[in-house]
Formats: structure tokens, sequence, C-alpha cells
């Protein structure tokens, strides 16, 4: 089944049970203030859960762009390392806003993949809260999943993939118990079964997670009920779709075959699952929506992730032998493969080019020498990078200190960054003392805290500001 007829099939299977289907909201969130990106399909509802807004209707579904680059989901570095993780993809939800709870909610989500799309019974697995033996039952005695197939599963003690059944957007905001439900790859794949030790790796793929909405959580850290219960369910549309094509990665769909076609042709590279292939099919997505709901390269919020992420890809050309500028040359691609379900992408192609051919052309100035200059602090360095180059490559070559961390990871190094950080403070205290423009927000850890709505700058936002290249 191709991507495109897994999108109408979910939205039918819905309608047919009196859901309204809504169109997917910007990546870019309206008017909220918590977050950096939308991360899921309930960012637009949140008001909704909250109360403090009222819809027509009391049960929705659709299918929203999404992005996890920034903030309490991010999946960029996990993007070439894991075969599930994109920075951006589609998640198909279904919404019950005090309507339906727990039991329709899980025997939608099972009719849907065991029915409709047929999925063998066996290969399924789900996950439940670990107190919440309600959801349990309802798996085990009414729709006949056997115990050993169910996990409980309690809150994520912080390990980078440890699975976390208490589903929360961002640090505040509507948050509930969730239920998961994973699908066995088969045991030639590495990996154990959910809750196990070995869960990381890539056998059990997470496809859904059914979160029953319940609290909101202060800034405190406190929950209190929301006025209704809800439901707030999202599956990963590429997920859904390798399963449903038989590959395991979701590199391997059809939809992300034709952008690694086209970069293997850019990049001349042969091999078709070489990673750089995938991270670049992978970043020409996030960085054409982005541009598209009107972010725009800058060095600061927003737009300085949109600029990182760019600037990751390039080097994953430059990696594959590019000398010159391919990256916005995938765009074309990218709308023939997604313009008919974004009309806006078709619509703003030649204004995606022409934004990531000038980041392109900027970046691709310096990006030998600091490639150089790199190869040259690593030859040297003794496990670490010491943060005064990468101070150096940020600063001289434009290279942000994520995108160093990745190079140097893939060579087995690290970075000191407590180093970089005091660089990054004594320039700008010299800069301070000569009066001259701050650069503001540039370190990734305050990229969380620039949550402004990003402004629509246009161009001038590339030259406008700080030293950064
Ligand atoms: P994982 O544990 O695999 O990282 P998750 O639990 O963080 O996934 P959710 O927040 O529950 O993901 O998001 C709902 C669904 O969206 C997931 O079940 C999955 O199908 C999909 N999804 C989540 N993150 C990604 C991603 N980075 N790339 C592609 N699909 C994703
Ligand atoms: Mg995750
Ligand atoms: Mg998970
Ligand atoms: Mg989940």
């Amino acid at each position: 089944m191709k991507t495109a007829d897994i999108r109408s099939t979910f939205l039918d299977y819905f309608r047919s049970k009196g859901h309204t289907i809504v169109p997917s909201s910007s990546l870019v969130p309206a008017s909220d203030p918590t977050l950096l990106f939308t991360n899921s399909g309930m960012v637009q509802f949140k008001n909704v859960f909250l109360g403090s807004e009222k819809l027509s209707y009391v049960r929705a579904a659709d299918v929203q762009r999404c992005l996890r680059a920034g903030g309490k989901h991010n999946d960029l570095d996990s993007v070439g390392y894991t075969a599930r993780h994109h920075t951006f993809f589609e998640m198909l939800g279904n919404w019950s806003f005090g309507d339906y709870f727990k039991r329709d909610a899980i025997a939608f989500a099972w009719e849907l993949l065991t029915g409709v799309f047929k999925l063998p019974k066996d290969k399924l697995w789900v996950t439940v809260y670990h107190t919440d033996d309600e959801a349990f039952d309802i798996w085990n005695k009414e729709v006949g999943v056997p115990a050993e197939r169910i996990v409980r599963i309690g809150d994520n003690k912080g390990a980078p993939y440890a699975s976390d059944n208490f589903w929360q957007m961002a640090d505040t905001g509507p948050c509930g118990p969730c239920t998961e439900i994973f699908f066995d790859h088969g045991e030639e794949i590495a990996g154990g079964p959910p809750g196990s030790p070995d869960e990381d790796g890539d056998r059990y793929i997470e496809i859904w997670n059914l979160v029953f909405m319940q609290f909101d959580r202060a800034p405190d850290g406190t929950l209190s009920p929301l006025p209704a219960p809800c439901v707030d369910t999202g599956m990963g549309l590429e997920r859904l779709a390798a399963v449903l094509q038989h590959v395991h990665s979701n590199y391997e769909i059809d939809l992300f075959q034709h952008l690694i076609k086209v970069a293997a042709e850019l990049t001349s590279t042969q091999d078709l699952a070489n990673k750089s292939l995938r991270v670049i099919a992978d970043h020409i997505r996030a960085c054409s929506f982005l541009i598209v709901d009107g972010v725009l390269p800058s060095n600061e919020g927003r737009g300085y992730v949109l600029r990182r992420i760019i600037r990751r890809a390039l080097r994953h050309g430059w990696m594959l032998g590019v000398r010159g500028d391919f990256f916005w040359k995938m765009v074309k691609p990218l709308v023939e493969e997604m313009g008919e379900a974004y009309p806006e992408l078709a619509q703003k192609q030649a204004f995606v080019e022409d934004a990531l051919r000038t980041e392109e052309r900027r970046f691709g100035e310096t990006l030998e020498n600091g490639m150089r200059l790199f190869d040259a602090v690593a030859a040297n360095a003794s496990g670490s990078i010491p943060g005064a180059d990468a101070f150096r490559l940020y600063d001289t070559y434009g290279f942000p200190i994520d995108l160093t961390a990745d190079i140097a990871r893939e060579r087995g190094l690290t970075v000191d960054m407590d180093g970089f950080e005091q660089a990054m403070e004594e320039q700008q205290d010299r800069s301070r003392k000569g009066g001259k423009f701050e650069a503001k927000g540039l370190m990734p850890a305050e990229l969380a805290s620039q949550l402004q709505p990003t402004a629509f700058l246009g161009y001038e936002a590339l030259t406008s500001q700080g030293s950064t290249v």
C-alpha cells in the first residue's frame, strides 16, 4: 500500500466512526509560547483539552506535519542512526474531546490495524502505564492480546530512548498515561521488546501511541485534572508504511526511495543505503516545510534550528564528495512526492528553492576551510575537540556546535562543551565592551527558551546578525 493510500485509508476509517477531518496545522504553533515546533497532532487542540476553546465537534482526525528537532521532543541526533526516527514526519491522529475514552480508543486502533490494514495480530505488542489496570484489562480481556505481549511501563528516568508511558507535549500543559502499540519486525533485527534492557534496538518499533489525556501540568510540576478526560492518539505514517510495505526501515518506503534516488544522483553515490543519503532525504523535508511555514535561516530561535538542519545536510553532501550546491535541487522531487498532499509546498516551490540556495551558497564559502580545520584539530585531539577550536569553527566557519559534535561523534570523539561555552562568553564580553551588536540566542541550550513566534523577516534575517557566517 502506497503512503498516499495509507493517509486516505486512515482518514476514511475515522470519518466512518463519526470523526471530523481537520487540516494539518503549521509547524510553527499558532500562539503557544511554550513550544518551539508542532511536535504532535494534539498541539492545535491544546486549548480544547484545557477547556478554554470549544469546537463544534467532539471527534476529530487528521494527518499532521510534525517536527522533532528542538525542545522537549528532539530526535535530530537519532536521524541516520535508527530505522524509525525523522526530524520531520507525518502523524496520523484521532481525538475525542470529552467523548469516548479508553475502551473505544483501543477498539478503534485495533480494528484499523488488524481489520482494515490486516496486520498480523501475533506481531503486535502493547505497553500500558504501570498502574493502568483498566487499559491492561481492555487489551487482555476484551481485545484478546495475551498477557505476555502486554508490558507495563512507568515514567522515563531520563535515558534517551527509554520508553515512557506518561505522555507530555512539553514541560507544562495537557498530559496523561498512554498505551503504545509496537510491531515486531522479526528476529533477524537486533533489539528487545519494550521494557527490556535492549529495547532501544529497532526490532520492536512503536507505531501508535494512544494517550488518555487527563491532566494539566503546571510550571511547578503539579497535575490538575482536565475538565473532561480526552483521547489523543498519534501514529507515525512512515512507520506504518514500513510495516505495510514489508520493509524494516522508514527510509525504504516509497516516499523516501524517490528522494534517496535523487540524492544519490546529485551526489554520485552508488550505495542507496548510505546513511548520508538518508540524512539528506530526511533534512530536505524538515527544511522545506519549515520554510513553507514561514521560518527562514537565521541566528536565533526557530530560524537557527533551520540553519542547523540545513548545514548538517550540506555537510553530508560534502562527505559524499559534493563540491557545489545540490541541496536545493531536492525540493523538486519532494514536491513531486508530497505536493499533492500539501499544496502549499507546491505553491512555494520556487521560494523554498531560493531560500535554500542562498543558505547553501553562504555556507559553501566556509564549509571547505572549516572541514580542513576540523581535520587538523581531530588529528591532534586525544578523545575530545577543544572548546576553543569548536568555537573557532562556529565563529569563523559557521559550524553550529551540534554540527561539530555530530562530526566528532562519527569519528569517535567528543567536544569540550564547557570550553566552547566559555569561549562564547568571552567573545560576548568582548563585543559588549566594544559596544558591538550582541549576537543573542546562539547556544543550543538556549534554543528552547527562544520561544517567541518567529516573525517573517524575509532575507534580512540572513545577513543582519552577529559575526557568524
Ligand atoms: P519513540 O519511542 O520511537 O521515539 P515516541 O514514543 O517518542 O517514539 P510519540 O511521542 O508517542 O513517539 O509519537 C507518536 C507516534 O509518532 C509514535 O508512535 C511514532 O509512530 C511516531 N513518531 C514519533 N517520533 C517520530 C520520529 N522522530 N520520526 C518518525 N515517527 C515518529
Ligand atoms: Mg521518541
Ligand atoms: Mg516511545
Ligand atoms: Mg510514544
